[in-house]
């Protein structure tokens, strides 16, 4: 899709890449005027200019401010239009990384006659050239903030287009009964292979399913993205930490050094197989040694209500006690997993089996594990529960499309609606006309995730959320 008429006659600029020293930092220029900007700041060894130069070339030269004084050498790479990332010619300068040469270097291009972008601006004029469909320039904002593998996956298939091309499908049949429809709404009388009723119930029922999939998708799609708010509580003594540092040392991947953000806010993110966990309010929880005591404070009953996942752990070896009803009296047992720990210290045997045995009758209704944290026993187990509790089937499947993105979301519940009440029209013998309206509404909707259906204020209020340089 195209938005023709939409197309931009001013050249834009900004500094692509993070702020800070690093070996390069990109400046990008964008739009009909990039050739000329560029070749009034850059000068290349060889005394080409880039304008008349052929499609993705790298060019060697000097960065010269106005007075011909050289500022730093650089790299010029030119994409013209219509095969660029924007979809319109663009230059990039690849300078040294400082942020003074880089904003100097910018300064030159915006005096030479580009424009400062806008936040989002090359990303809204790639969707706007239908370079992208919207789900998949949000997904470039995902992509960029992922916090774990799985994140960028989920982001990177979003990306190649899997869920628009789940919706373009979904359009299609939509568009195909409507026809049918509309064309019995103009043509009464005349004689044409009619689709009965049936045939346009089946066909509504596999798009409604198509859509509940997807939608079946966001409450994984969400954890992925956002990671599984997760509230570790328990006496003092009974191994939260230990069992913090055990999920540190079995992590597969750690995200580590995230440019833009600080470590404590990475710190929080554990990966536990594959599934990245927010442990909320870690470090209270290591300082006071107790949120337990806490749990009639307003803050922490927030934080319990935010949680998606309690692990309460208790000591094996003294079990159950008093203090641990009272303290389970107060989460929600839905979301809680009591993990006894330190089985290790439990003696084998036969008296170990009862004791477990005893321990689940007490717990009735709850998920029991037994682990030990320091030996690392049950650790699998813990990790296989909490994707089964919180993941669709085939989550981990590289292929399939997901809903990680809260507008795709409520587009899609809307969508679904709009359907339902097309398919009931159609069981109640509803006129043609009406059960058509519904369906061009559910069309709509599933319009709004791609952008095909989306009015230009919206958009603009999704591209403003991206970084300056994307
Ligand atoms: P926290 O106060 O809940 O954070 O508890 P800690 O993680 O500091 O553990 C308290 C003590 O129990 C430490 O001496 C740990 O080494 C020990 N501990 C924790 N988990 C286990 C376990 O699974 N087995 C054994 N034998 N000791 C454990």
């Amino acid at each position: 899709m195209t938005h023709a008429s939409l197309k931009y006659d001013d050249t834009i600029a900004a500094i692509a890449t993070a702020y800070g020293a690093a070996g390069i930092g990109i400046i990008r220029i964008s739009g009909p005027d990039a050739a000329l900007i560029a070749d009034q700041v850059f000068f290349s060894k060889k005394g080409h200019k880039l304008k008349g130069q052929e499609t993705y070339r790298v060019s060697y030269g000097l960065i010269k401010d106005e007075k011909g004084q050289a500022i730093d050498d650089a790299l010029a790479l030119n994409m013209w239009a219509p095969h660029s990332f924007t979809g319109e010619d663009v230059v990039e300068l690849q300078c040294h990384g400082g942020a003074v040469v880089l904003k100097k270097v910018l300064d030159l291009v915006l005096a030479a006659g580009a424009r400062l972008a806008e936040p989002g601006e090359f990303s809204k004029r790639a969707f706007l050239n239908g370079r992208l469909d919207l789900s998949q320039a949000e997904a470039i904002m995902d992509l960029v903030n992922a916090k774990t593998e799985t994140a960028l996956t989920a982001a990177a298939n979003t990306l190649q287009g899997l869920l628009a091309r789940e919706i373009r499908q979904c359009r299609q049949e939509l568009l195909e009964v409507i026809a049918y429809l509309e064309a019995d709404i103009d043509f009464p009388e005349e004689d044409f292979e009619r689709l009965h009723q049936g045939e346009i119930l089946t066909r509504l029922e596999k798009t409604r399913e198509r859509i509940q999939q997807l939608l079946q998708t966001f409450s994984s799609g969400r954890i992925v993205r956002e990671g599984l708010k997760t509230v570790l509580i328990g006496k003092p003594n009974v191994g939260k930490s230990s069992l913090l540092n055990t999920i540190l040392k079995t992590q597969r991947a750690i995200v580590t050094d995230v440019p833009g953000t600080t470590r404590d806010t990475i710190e929080e993110y554990y990966n536990l197989g594959g599934i990245p966990l927010v442990l909320i309010d870690t470090a209270g929880i290591r300082q006071t040694e107790d949120v337990v005591e806490k749990i009639g404070v307003e803050k922490t009953k927030d934080v319990i209500k935010g949680a998606d996942l309690l692990l309460y752990l208790l000591d094996s070896t003294t079990g159950l006690t008093g203090e641990d009803r009272e303290y389970l009296k107060e989460l929600p047992k839905e979301k809680t997993m009591i993990l006894a720990n330190k089985v290790d210290l439990l003696a084998g045997g036969e008296n170990a089996e009862k004791y477990e045995e005893d321990l689940a009758r007490q717990l009735r209704g709850y998920r029991l594990l037994f682990i030990s944290a320091t030996e690392q026993i049950g650790i699998e187990e813990l990790e296989k529960a909490i994707k089964d509790q919180f993941f669709v089937h085939g989550w981990e499947n590289k292929d399939q499309a997901f809903l990680t993105n809260i507008r795709h979301k409520r587009a899609l519940d809307q969508a679904l609606k709009a359907l339902e009440s097309g398919r009931q029209g159609v069981l109640e013998g509803t006129p043609s006309d009406l059960v058509s309206v519904d369906l061009q509404n559910c069309l709509e909707y599933l319009g709004e995730i791609t952008g095909e259906t989306l009015d230009e204020e919206i958009i603009d209020q999704i591209f403003a959320r991206f970084c300056l340089g994307k």
